[in-house]
């Protein structure tokens, strides 16, 4: 079957471990507050077919080296997960490995699971710490992130965890504290790591005609960043990688 593609990004250092082949799919179920890709929203995209993908991977796959391999991001990847799972077929036949971004909204549907499985590394947001955060800063509840992180436990699949820090909404450490009670027992979470609120993404908006809720805010100032990172690291469980 065919994926639908948003764009690429060749040799990304930073979705997932090594360097990357960034693979970023159209459509995405939430409509998070801070979304800096409102463009990858809409379902529409790029058509490929999994060898056509493979294609385009392989010819980087000299700079993978041991840790390397494709990441799949959107939007939301594992909206069209079927599409991941034809892929993943071939990568493994190549013996290149594949990270997952993943909001963790979608249902755990077979599809779903056979990608979280067989992924190298799997990047989960946990955006927000309760319900009914989730639901007035995403459209959607915790429920689905909180059962795809059971899953990941369950199966030993290797899991950073990621949240936005947003200036005015949970730049504290009392407000922190409350996404480490979903972390802290688990096994499979090698890292927590906090990334800044910026606003690189602004024009995008103005591009596409879309209400920014955030327009005012500034971007998280990188000491405050840092400050908090080393909160967390200090709360959470012997073995978390600091
Ligand atoms: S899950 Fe990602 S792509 Fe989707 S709205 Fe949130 S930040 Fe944007």
């Amino acid at each position: 079957m065919n994926g639908y593609i948003h764009s690429f990004e060749s040799m990304a250092a930073v979705d997932g471990e090594g360097l990357r082949y960034a693979v970023f799919l159209s459509g995405c179920p939430l409509r998070c507050i801070y979304c800096h890709n409102p463009d990858t929203w809409k379902g529409e995209g790029m058509a490929f077919s999994p060898e056509e993908l493979l294609k385009k991977v392989i010819a980087y796959k000299p700079y993978f080296k041991n840790n390397g391999g494709v990441t799949f991001s959107g939007g939301e990847p594992l909206l069209q997960a079927e599409f991941i799972a034809e892929c993943v077929e071939l990568l493994r036949e190549k013996n290149i490995n594949y990270a997952i971004d993943t909001s963790g909204a979608t249902e755990l549907n077979d599809a779903v699971k056979y990608v979280l499985i067989n992924a190298q590394t799997v990047l989960l947001d946990l955006k927000f710490p309760d319900n009914d955060s989730y639901i007035k800063y995403t459209g959607k509840g915790i429920e689905n992130v909180l059962k795809t992180l059971d899953f990941l436990e369950k199966n030993n699949v290797p899991t950073r965890i990621r949240t936005v820090v947003i200036p005015g909404i949970n730049d504290s450490e009392e407000k922190l504290l409350k996404y480490l009670v979903h972390i802290n027992n688990k096994e499979c979470v090698y890292r927590y790591e906090l990334l800044p609120f910026h606003t690189m993404g602004f024009f995008k908006y103005e591009k596409l005609g879309l209400d920014n809720p955030l327009k005012d805010t500034m971007p998280l100032d990188m000491n405050v960043r840092d400050r908090l990172q080393k909160f967390v690291n200090s709360k959470l469980a012997k073995g978390i990688d600091i």
